[in-house]
């Protein structure tokens, strides 16, 4: 069975609002389409897999994500090199954060990240909580947020799509999240996979033409989704 090899970053540090859903969420999904997914996890001082066909990375404290920004700086070469190749990410919160240029903490503390994305991130006075609806060019997406972290693009650094609910990247310029090639980063929890599995096999399309130069999906029985997307799109607040 042709396998998916999936580089999980820091799952021990990054993992909050139950970010690991992603993981299952895509361990799930290979399997229903024939294919094998095979996870490494990275810890601080650990070494890359040879072969690495999708990325994640959860959220995280402010505090965790400067216990790690040591090492990620240490492997952000080999991170780059498989952004150009064109290997699908998908990185959440405190993971996308240090995938841009810095992260200053509300205490004025810098956590330097690794740049794949052109932003910044500065820690404000108000978190920013709730759910959020996003229009992309994978369809809506639904999620949840709750971050400090005021997220800034720069000016030819595209978003991952529009805030139609909710703050997104900064409360103010209705962006969320960052796309470069096919590494998309994302303030949105949930988890995120799960509320969005158009999403979730966009990646392992990516990750499966990539490698094997095609893919034939599987037909999934997604009713469950489509009510909790249905009751998520009426949602308010
Ligand atoms: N510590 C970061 C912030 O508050 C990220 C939080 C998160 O990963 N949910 O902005």
């Amino acid at each position: 069975m042709n396998r998916l090899d999936i580089l999980h970053l820091f799952p021990n540090e990054l993992n909050t609002y139950g970010d690991h859903g992603n993981a299952l969420t895509l361990k799930r999904r290979i399997s229903w389409h024939g294919l094998e997914p095979v996870f490494h996890h990275h810890h601080p001082g650990g070494k890359l897999p040879p072969r690495v066909d999708i990325v994640i990375g959860g959220g995280g404290q402010d505090s965790a994500q400067a216990d790690v920004q040591n090492d990620i700086l240490r492997i952000g070469g080999q991170i780059h090199e498989l952004a150009g190749a064109g290997v699908p990410m998908v990185l959440i919160c405190g993971t996308y954060q240090l995938f841009g240029r810095r992260f200053v903490t509300s205490t004025g503390q810098e956590v330097k990240g690794i740049g794949v994305f052109d932003l910044e991130t500065i820690g404000g006075p108000k978190r920013m909580i709730g759910n959020v609806k996003v229009k992309s060019d994978f369809g809506m997406l639904f999620g949840f947020e709750n971050h400090s972290g005021q997220t800034f693009l720069a000016e030819n650094q595209a978003p991952l799509g529009i805030v139609k609910r909710g703050n997104g990247n900064n409360g103010k310029d209705k962006t969320e999240g960052a796309r470069t090639n096919n590494a998309f980063g994302t303030y949105m929890h949930g988890p995120f996979l799960p509320n969005n599995p158009q999403f979730c096999d966009e990646i392992i399309r990516l990750a499966a033409v990539n490698r094997y130069g095609g893919f034939t999906p599987r037909e999934i029985d997604d009713s469950l989704s489509v009510l909790t997307r249905s009751a998520a799109r009426r949602r308010h607040y």
